[in-house]
């Protein structure tokens, strides 16, 4: 089994080349570039170039499309909106040499008052998920892309939906083990494992705070909870796991020091 892991964020794009060096410093072998806010790299040869130095660095890119897509919303034009930016990821994407772009699917349909409409959210946006791709195999473009499990129980994203995704679409998966504790209040990793039966496990993990409806915030990751993790994941995958505490650098570190040692 082999295990890289890093920070999600690699900064501006002035820096960017910066950044990367110093990351390979600390051993660093994986980094999400967060879009989260915006697809902010917009140059194709700045892409070309941070790509090309995170490949010679031996540095894993990944991205984090924007927070404001739902590949539910009731409003066509607004799902449209969400498939062209998680497109724009892909489009950058391949010029920096990523293996996914992780973003989060979207929300339930309401039926009545306090209930979800699950399986019409679901086949939504596997419908979203089945364009997106077909738009990427009509480009060529080597890149999948990842729905993470997500940690407020009103959101779509539990284990199984996502790994019911990934089974009817062929794309790929973030586990967020953070959210997922938010959202379940346990980790079975038994159950996570045989539902996620595939080679390559793109991870997110970090310290959460969370309540009855799951996730509030992240919080920098404990000693113990990286051991937990670290413990309980499969040893036949090739995982990366990208931090996304606010001490994302140091815990990435520190989780890979843990690692070394078990
Ligand atoms: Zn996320």
């Amino acid at each position: 089994m082999a295990i890289k892991f890093g920070p999600a964020g690699i900064g501006p794009v002035k820096t960017a080349l910066e950044v990367l060096e110093n990351y390979h410093k600390k051993g660093i072998k994986a980094c999400e570039i967060a879009f989260t806010y915006q697809v902010y790299i917009k140059n194709e040869e700045d892409a070309r170039q941070i790509g090309k130095k995170a490949k010679e660095l031996g540095i894993e890119l990944s991205i984090h499309a924007p927070y404001y897509v739902n590949l539910n919303s009731k409003e066509k034009a607004k799902r449209e909106a969400t498939k062209k930016r998680i497109l724009d990821c892909c489009r950058v994407g391949r010029y920096l040499g990523a293996s996914v772009v992780v973003f989060h699917p979207g929300y339930y349909f309401k039926k009545g008052k306090d209930e979800f409409d699950r399986e019409k959210t679901f086949e939504t946006i596997k419908q979203g998920i089945l364009e997106i791709k077909g738009e990427i195999k009509k480009h060529g473009w080597k890149i999948n892309i990842a729905p993470e499990t997500m940690g407020k129980i009103n959101v779509f994203g539990s284990i199984e939906e996502i790994s019911r995704l990934v089974r009817e679409t062929g794309c790929s998966f973030c586990l967020d083990f953070a959210h997922i504790l938010a959202r379940e209040k346990t980790v079975d990793y038994e159950k996570i494992k045989s539902l996620f039966q595939g080679k390559i496990w793109h991870a997110h993990f970090s310290g959460i705070i969370y309540g009855d409806k799951g996730e509030r915030s992240h919080r920098k990751t404990k000693h113990e909870e990286w051991k937990v993790l670290l413990k309980n994941l499969p040893k036949d995958k090739e995982i990366v796991i990208i931090n996304e505490s606010p001490d994302m650098i140091n815990d990435s570190v520190e989780g890979m020091k843990i690692y070394e040692k078990l």
